[in-house]
């Protein structure tokens, strides 16, 4: 599904990234982990093709397909959802075909907001009416689940998820991933990874992927943090 490797990436002049590999099967969901500044939302931004991001070295591959010169819509259309990106708008034309109908769209909306667990009247509600820190997370995830993307790369560092917000995103990704489509997780909280059980979880540090394990590293970064990490690699 998704094969990166040896990725440098800079802004600014400023090197970030600096050698990650990572290979994501399909079906499967990996974790991110790090400290403050290590380039987690980094990675995450050039993975979704983001224009500050230099790529400077190595590449991504996206189902086979090199990508690092594809723009964020080409690789939106191609299947990679990165949260935040898109932060209202459900796309309704892609590359090639035809706008989706309307009753075709109320269905699968039907299909999404039962699957997800998520009320009409939150759907019909305005966008600008203002939503809560949970809300929002819900209606990001309901967009996720509309895009059905085969690559959803979720950066849930920033701001205090409460515990509501942090089961809607569990609970969303856990109903929508499936072993055609992969999902990687940023994430400081471990607390998060109590509920998506990831199948590999990875330690960025300084731009660089040090470590990478199980749930169990998990746990073991919950209790000890990084700083072992450190003296192994410096
Ligand atoms: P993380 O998500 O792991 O906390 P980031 O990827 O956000 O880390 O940041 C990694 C480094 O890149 C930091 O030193 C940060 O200051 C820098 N950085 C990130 N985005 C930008 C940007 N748009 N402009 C300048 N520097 C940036
Ligand atoms: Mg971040």
């Amino acid at each position: 599904m998704l094969e990166i490797n040896n990725l440098h990436c800079q802004i600014e002049d400023k090197p970030i990234l600096k050698g990650i590999n990572l290979k994501i099967n399909k079906g499967e969901i990996h974790a991110i982990m790090g400290p403050n500044g290590s380039g987690k939302s980094t990675l995450a931004n050039v993975i979704s093709g983001h224009e500050d991001y230099e790529v400077t070295k190595g590449s991504i591959y996206f189902k086979d397909q090199e990508i690092n010169e594809l723009s964020p819509e080409e690789r939106a259309h191609e299947g990679v959802f990165l949260s935040f990106q898109y932060p209202v708008e459900i796309p309704r034309k892609s590359k090639g075909q035809e706008e989706m109908p309307s009753s075709e769209m109320l269905k699968k909306i039907r299909e999404k907001a039962s699957l997800l667990e998520i009320d009409s009247n939150f759907l019909s509600r305005s966008l600008n009416q203002g939503f809560s820190g949970g809300e929002k997370k819900r209606n990001e995830i309901f967009q996720m689940a509309m895009m059905e993307p085969e690559l959803a790369v979720l950066d849930e560092t920033d701001s205090g998820l409460d515990i509501d917000a942090l089961k809607i995103v569990a609970n969303g990704v856990i109903k929508c991933s499936n072993e055609n489509n992969s999902v990687l997780v940023i994430t400081h909280y471990q607390r998060l990874l109590d509920y998506i059980v990831p199948d590999f979880v990875h330690i960025v540090m300084d731009g660089k992927v040090v470590m990478s394990g199980d749930k169990d590293l998990a746990k073991k970064i919950e209790e000890i943090g990084y700083d072992w990490l450190k003296k192994d690699n410096s």
